[in-house]
């Protein structure tokens, strides 16, 4: 396990910890104020969402790593599975292209709920994985890998059908493309105690990592995730079960979505509060 005590070059800032994921919220800032204020504290990477790049892919991939860093992923595909599934793959494929024009190796999935013709996710996954696997040489053709991100099982319904590393690697192993993955997330995996014993079948397949806390009483379930240190989450326990059993070694991106605290704040500060909590606790 690395020590991040005295060393955060692995650390990567998800935006949406400055409110970048949804229109609105947070300070706003630019990309390139973003990019910039993440290199001056020696950020390791910036994960970005699709609406902030709109047609600039090519251009804010090189701004980060002319300022020194990776481009670590990009959130998200749309739902591939559940009611809100668009109908063509035409949205999935403008995805994957902006993730090959941004440089960032990995694109998240979150699946989408249970298929409305079904009940549970035992079909919802059957044809997620179909769904994958015929997106998935696409992908690898523009050089970009596909993470499927388990939730945290109260978002199943209209969000996921895959509620545990070990649903969500079921699922790579139907697909058997070597460019799909997994995303662990402390929001959606902290509770699981079969973690580590899940993630031994995971070595090479864990493709993102990433940290917030869960806090003791979390008053909205999608946007009140704790900065990491404010909550209950054991990160130090999870993180060594994804890089000594996941053999994960690659960037730790922060992703707090806080409406009403983080995202209120100044930007600045909230990048600065990052690094320390980020070298204390994760
Ligand atoms: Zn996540």
């Amino acid at each position: 396990m690395r020590d991040f005590t005295v060393d955060h070059s692995a650390l990567a800032l998800n935006t949406a910890s400055l409110g970048h994921n949804l229109d609105g919220a947070g300070a706003g800032w630019s990309p390139e104020r973003v990019i910039d204020a993440c290199a001056a504290r020696g950020y390791g990477g910036i994960v970005f969402w699709r609406r902030e790049i709109g047609a600039r892919a090519v251009e804010i991939g090189n701004r980060v790593r002319s300022a020194g860093m990776q481009v670590v992923g990009l959130c998200r595909t749309p739902y591939l599975v559940g009611r809100e599934a668009p109908r063509d793959a035409s949205d999935l494929h403008a995805a994957i292209e902006m993730a090959a024009d941004l440089g960032a190796p990995v694109l998240t999935i979150v699946t989408g709920g249970t298929e409305p013709d079904s009940k549970g996710v035992i079909e919802t996954q059957k044809r997620l994985a179909e769904r994958v696997a015929a997106i998935a040489p696409v992908a690898a053709a523009a050089g970009v890998s596909l993470a499927l991100e388990p939730l945290n099982p109260m978002f199943g319904g209209n969000r996921t059908c895959l509620f545990t590393v070990a649903d969500a690697l079921a699922v790579c192993d139907r697909v058997a493309a070597p460019n799909v993955g997994i995303a662990v997330d402390v929001y959606h995996v902290w509770w699981d105690r079969s973690l580590a014993a899940s993630l031994a079948a995971a070595r090479g397949r864990v493709l993102g990592y990433h940290l917030c806390d869960w806090l003791e009483n979390t008053g909205h379930m999608l946007l009140d995730r704790g900065m990491m240190g404010d909550g209950v989450a054991d990160l130090r326990a999870i993180r060594q079960a994804v890089e000594d059993v996941g053999d994960y070694r690659g960037l730790c991106e922060v992703e707090v979505f806080s409406a009403e605290n983080w995202w209120k704040r100044d930007p600045a500060d909230v990048l600065d509060v990052i690094v320390d909590r980020f070298r204390r606790y994760c």
